[in-house]
């Protein structure tokens, strides 16, 4: 039989698909013998099950109320019971870690009757009409649908009533009143009563938990984090702490290190007398930590004691969250905590230091997107002047943009194309689409633990939190910072993530000292250390290589500088951008072999150059030249601008130009509607006669000349867009022709293995066959994804792709991400049967796909000899290249 409830000592931490990552911990943190508030989980099982009839599955409620008769038996106090009730609270906790996106529901089992048992117990009246007053407030607004800013409203009203600047300065009798008028605008709005009934409480609480799966922050959520939409949410039921009993009581957030920086030591903050959510809400400004051992040392001694065991036990920086009742301890929830790039090395070196970890654990704790992220540059503090004001800085990087107020706005802006810097009081989670649109976030309350930070935090956006010295005014549209001055919707404004501060204008930006390490090998600040040894790591044990697509020879010698180990793709046709177009297109329009031959003949020393240049920067490594592939629309003028301009001239009765009339004849004779599927790659060498001999002299005699100059050429030859293996073995004969004519002419012998690539589902298909005629296959899956999938790799960023993520129908952009299912089979198939035919192929891909994390572990566990991406990327395949490996 299918379970549904595990009691917090029945679960572990490697749980989570079943219990989520906080039912996990809270297991693993019980089963530790830390102070945890006994309670139970919910499993992901039952939520799934819900979501898909709508109704909570068979013997869930039975095993529900089993599970909570054992906690109130070790309570000694059942739930909702009229004196000294036992109250329950009831979160979300996803597998991964989905920070305020669902429903969280607390004091569950109070109601008219309990609530004065709460206060006798208690002792404190007041704190029991507020504990009453938040469960309605969150029970009306996540279970039964009120809009909460109605509670928020009835709240404001009263303060003003009552001239009371704050909520702790409303009394019992105030707090009372408002419960009466929550209970009202429940009926009202609604239409039904709040549910007295403890036990209904909570099945309906558990309910609507699981409902907030697919509520629209958690989605928006899910898409950007590319978490699967299946996978469900966990409930957990725990005994209430209260950390609002008083000045001997009180909540907090802590991480074992810096999350920000990776350095050792105590982080965090705590906010006496209050719940956890005013802390993480960021309402009202927290104290940092370290107070806590003034204002309560005994328990600050068993916290710092109970970080140290998570710590050691987990192996990693964990982020907790806590609650002091009356001076007692509770643990309520621990993570393996986010972090930010900087951080994540930083841990990861030490924690091998320390023997915590081995090299390869700490490699498998770091990731190319993060390295990426520390590539990207910073401010120039020299340039930067006075700043506007100081915050806390939640999340690292440097973001420039004009200032806006709220998450709609965000959005229109950055839609049209503006950088943006949303700044708000502080964030929820409706704000959510906002700081995905924008470039940073700037908050004047909250600490780093505020929704603001972790968010920012988790998606590797800059943020400045809690920056107090500004009054935002989200009505006007404006901030006005302590000095007077006042920036107004629009003004551009700079937010250094990195040391918490806000500038105006837009500060000048300098490059990141990662960033100087590749350029210079400059290895002795900041980071930097940890990163060669992630990188050092990586490259001894991964098998893949990694090669750079570059057609220029700086390209080409930043990509060594960078650890390329050669050139994966020169894209020759890159070479004929800019003025030399013309060129091409003289080759491609030429009326006759005399015209061609000539335009051939000018592009001949270009290409030599070119290569020689590049096989220097590369040398003694390969570099794989592929023939040209120019779809034609990018290197013909356009039809209509030539035929408007010779209409134009006519119109105005000029003699026609003879150049720009047979221009136009030419082009419309070449035109084609769908360029991507017309003459390109291996087409044009086969029809265009003298083509690919040019390239292949030019190649063979760079060859020479690197040879002759003493150097130790390794140049590749690869025929683009082959379908078939008729138009390689055709290719191939002449390439051998032109090879075999400058080696004789030069009496250097040129040896270039010749190669294609697979960027057709046709020819992975026939791979064995191909396989035949080439020495090596490099896939080109931009264009297998383009051909496979039938999209149009110009047009997909049109507004069907993201119609097509937010429907779920894929995680993540084939073009960016590969598709293991379809193109990814694709590539196994021709893998198989190229090697089969062929033992000992050598096979890369050089597609966009070869700098992307998730797909270099797909390339890796396919079998392939290495990656070739753009130069900027290749530290990132390295990194994956070496995590795939472990
Ligand atoms: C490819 O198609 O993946 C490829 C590398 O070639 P290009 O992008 O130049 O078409
Ligand atoms: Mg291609």
């Amino acid at each position: 039989m299918v379970r549904y409830v595990y009691d917090f000592p029945e679960g572990r931490r490697d749980m989570a698909d079943l219990l989520g990552g906080k039912g996990a911990n809270l297991a693993e943190m019980t089963r530790l013998g830390l102070p945890v508030p006994p309670g139970f989980t919910v499993t992901t099982d039952a939520c799934r099950a819900f979501l898909t009839t709508g109704a909570e599955p068979d013997g869930m409620l039975a095993e529900v109320s089993r599970h909570l008769s054992a906690v109130e038996d070790a309570a000694g106090r059942r739930l909702g019971q009229r004196d000294d009730p036992l109250l329950l609270s009831v979160r979300s906790g996803a597998r991964f870690s989905m920070p305020g996106m669902m429903e969280t529901v607390l004091d569950i089992g109070l109601n008219d009757d309990s609530v004065l048992g709460l206060a006798k117990a208690s002792g404190s009246e007041r704190f029991a009409w507020d504990s009453y007053r938040r469960l309605l407030q969150m029970f009306g607004s996540t279970v039964m649908g009120v809009d909460a800013a109605l509670f928020e409203r009835a709240m404001t009203t009263l303060k003003g009533m009552r001239h009371a600047p704050d909520d702790l300065h409303l009394d019992a009798r105030d707090l009372a009143e408002l419960v009466e008028a929550y209970k009202e605008l429940i009926r009202d709005e609604s239409g039904e009563y709040f549910p007295q009934s403890p036990a209904e409480q909570l099945r309906l609480a558990i309910l609507a938990v699981f409902r907030s799966w697919n509520g629209d922050r958690a989605r928006i959520y899910r898409r950007r984090e590319h978490i699967p939409d299946d996978l469900g949410t966990a409930v957990t039921v725990q005994r209430m702490v209260f950390g609002n009993l008083g000045p001997d009581s009180g909540s907090g957030v802590a991480f074992t290190r810096d999350p920000a920086t990776g350095r050792s030591g105590l982080y965090g903050d705590y906010l006496p007398n209050a719940q956890g959510e005013d802390v993480v809400a960021g309402i009202r400004n927290t104290v940092p930590l370290a107070e806590l051992e003034r204002l309560d040392p005994r328990s600050y001694e068993q916290l710092l004691a109970h970080m140290g065991t998570l710590e050691r036990h987990y192996r990693d920086l964990c982020d907790i969250e806590f609650t002091i009742e009356r001076g007692t301890l509770w643990m309520l929830q621990t993570r393996v905590g986010k972090r930010t790039a900087e951080a994540a090395f930083a841990i990861a070196a030490e924690l091998a230091d320390e023997g915590l970890v081995s090299a390869d654990e700490a490699l498998a704790r770091v990731d190319g997107d993060g390295l990426a992220r520390l590539m990207f540059p910073r401010f120039d503090a020299s340039a930067a002047g006075e700043p506007l004001a100081h915050g806390i800085p939640a999340s690292p990087g440097a973001a420039v943009g004009a200032a806006v107020f709220d998450s709609a706005e965000a959005v229109r802006r950055a839609a049209a194309g503006e950088k943006v810097v949303l700044v708000r009081q502080e964030t929820t989670p409706d704000d959510l689409p906002g700081m995905i649109a924008a470039q940073a976030v700037l908050t004047s309350r909250g600490g780093k633990t505020s929704h603001a930070a972790v968010v920012a935090r988790g998606m590797g956006k800059v943020c400045v939190c809690g920056a107090e010295e500004l009054a935002v005014d989200t009505g006007a549209r404006r901030f006005t910072t302590r000095g007077g001055t006042v920036v107004a919707e629009g003004t551009v404004v700079s937010v250094d993530g990195s040391d918490g501060a806000v500038h105006l204008g837009a500060v000048p930006l300098a490059d990141s000292a990662v960033m100087r390490f590749l350029e210079t090998g400059e290895r002795s600040t900041g980071v930097v250390p940890a990163v060669v040894r992630a990188l050092e790591h990586a490259d001894a044990v991964r098998r893949l290589e990694v090669r750079a697509n570059a057609d220029t020879p700086e390209d080409a010698r930043r990509a060594r500088r960078f650890g390329a180990q050669g050139i994966g793709l020169c894209r020759t046709e890159h070479m004929f951008l800019g003025e030399r177009r013309k060129l091409v297109e003289e080759m491609i329009l030429a009326r006759d072999g005399v015209e061609r031959e000539r335009a051939l003949a000018a592009l001949l020393p270009l290409q030599r150059e070119d290569f020689t240049d590049i096989l220097e920067a590369m040398d003694g490594l390969p570099v794989t030249i592929r023939l040209l592939d120019p779809p034609l629309h990018e290197f013909l003028p356009d039809r209509t601008e030539l035929a408007v301009r010779v209409a134009a001239a006519e119109a105005r009765g000029e003699r026609p130009d003879p150049h720009e009339q047979a221009l136009l004849e030419a082009v419309g004779r070449m035109h084609e509607e769908n360029p991507m599927l017309g003459l390109r790659g291996v087409r044009l060498g086969l029809v265009i006669p003298g083509l690919v001999a040019m390239q292949v002299r030019a190649v063979a005699e760079a060859v020479v000349a690197r040879t002759r100059a003493g150097g130790s050429p390794h140049a590749e030859i690869m025929v683009p867009l082959v379908g078939a293996v008729e138009e390689l073995r055709i290719e191939r004969a002449e390439v051998e022709r032109v090879l075999a004519e400058v080696s004789e002419e030069s009496g250097i012998a040129v040896r270039c293995p010749i190669g294609t690539m697979i960027e057709l589902p046709r020819a992975a298909l026939t791979a064995g066959r191909i396989a035949e005629e080439a020495e090596f296959f490099s896939f080109g899956t931009n264009d297998l994804t383009q051909t496979t999938w039938g999209f149009s790799r110009d047009d997909v960023e049109a507004e069907f792709f993201a119609a097509y993520l937010d429907k779920g129908v894929f995680l993540a952009s084939p073009f960016e991400t590969l598709d293991r299912d379809g193109v990814g089979r694709l590539v196994r198939i021709a893998v198989d049967e190229g090697r089969a035919a062929r033992p000992g192929l050598t096979i890369g891909v050089c597609g966009e796909h070869g700098g992307d994390p998730d797909s270099v572990h797909f390339f890796h566990a396919a079998g392939l000899d290495y990656v070739s991406c753009s130069p900027f990327r290749v530290p990132v395949a390295r990194l994956e290249a070496g995590r795939a490996a472990l």
